[in-house]
């Protein structure tokens, strides 16, 4: 008996098994397409100055606008594409995208910052000499016209550490390019600190498993003092993910942390929500309208 219902088990399991591949590769199928279409929108979120609200800068992130489930957040595609060359080809769309984005908004405040994923690092495409990630920024600057000042780039510490020499130029030539890296996600990886010595990295995030427990009086509250004194001694930019309360800004600004995200400043929002000036406003206008306006 016991061996039987270890045999159903068994089957049991390698049904689910099967399952669950089968819709991996029905999902990868499925990525493929979107990508190719650019069946994608990247939403906007704030980031701020802690004392003052005042926005200093954007992270974009990526959705899905799937055909028929609706707008998907990164949680249900993003490992897929990452454990696939997928990343690539959706991590380039989503370049291109904010940079046009930063095209259409130059009265924008501070840097845009796209997140990146390892495999998107110091790539070289076969024959066409070193392409990696550094190109795909050039060339998209170059198309939009916008400067590389005007970029940032967030990374995982894994992202450093697997950091090849080929991938290190990469990361040298993206700074050149007046582009700025900074570490995501920080303080959940290991090695922490040695990845700020493979990478010229100029600022950190700390992870929002932090944010959610400063106030513990404890070790929470220690380490966040710690780390915004090391970005301070670092001259690097220091931004507290996932701030939800106002209890949360307050902690974050007494343990010495300048800069914070987070649904307290604002959600994700595509770019009509944001309340920008509409691009090209005066251009798309036909200069028929115009005029009847300037004279109504
Ligand atoms: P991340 O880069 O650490 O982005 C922050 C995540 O926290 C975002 O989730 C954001 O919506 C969420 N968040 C922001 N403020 C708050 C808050 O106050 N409370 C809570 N609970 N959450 C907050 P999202 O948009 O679902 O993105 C998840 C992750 O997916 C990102 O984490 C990033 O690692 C990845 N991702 C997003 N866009 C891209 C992309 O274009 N390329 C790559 N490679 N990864 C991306
Ligand atoms: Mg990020
Ligand atoms: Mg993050
Ligand atoms: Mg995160």
């Amino acid at each position: 008996v016991a061996k039987q219902s270890g045999r159903a088990r068994w089957e049991v399991y390698q049904d689910e098994y099967r399952r669950e591949a089968l819709h991996r590769i029905s999902v990868e199928a499925e990525l493929r397409g979107a990508v190719e279409r650019g069946d994608f929108v990247l939403h906007y979120q704030p980031i701020v100055e802690l004392s003052s609200s005042e926005v200093i800068a954007h992270e974009a992130l990526v959705r899905w606008q799937h055909r028929e489930r609706g707008l998907l957040l990164p949680g249900e595609f993003i490992q897929v594409c990452e454990d696939t060359d997928l990343i690539v080809g959706l991590g380039a769309w989503v370049i291109r995208e904010a940079v046009a984005f930063l095209a259409r908004h130059p009265e924008l405040p501070g840097r845009v910052y796209v997140n990146v994923s390892p495999r998107q690092i110091g790539r070289s495409d076969e024959g066409l000499g070193a392409r990696g990630l550094a190109r795909t920024v050039a060339d998209a600057l170059a198309e939009a016209g916008v400067s590389g000042d005007r970029l940032g780039i967030e990374i995982t510490e894994s992202g450093v550490l697997q950091a090849t020499d080929l991938a290190r130029a990469d990361l040298d030539r993206l700074t050149e390019l007046g582009v700025v890296l900074v570490l995501d996600d920080f303080g959940t990886g290991y090695s922490a600190l040695s990845s700020v010595l493979q990478a010229p990295i100029r600022g950190l995030k700390l992870d929002r498993s932090f944010t959610i427990r400063l106030g513990d009086g404890g070790a929470c509250d220690r380490i966040s003092t710690a780390i915004a004194a090391l970005v301070d001694s670092l001259s690097s930019h220091g931004v507290v993910e996932g701030i939800e309360t106002e209890e949360q800004r307050r902690l974050a600004l007494a343990h010495g942390w300048t800069h914070g995200q987070g649904w307290l400043f604002g959600h994700p929002e595509p770019e009509h929500a944001l309340g920008l000036p509409t691009a090209g406003q005066s251009q798309r206008v036909p200069a028929t309208r115009r005029a009847l306006r300037t004279r109504a």
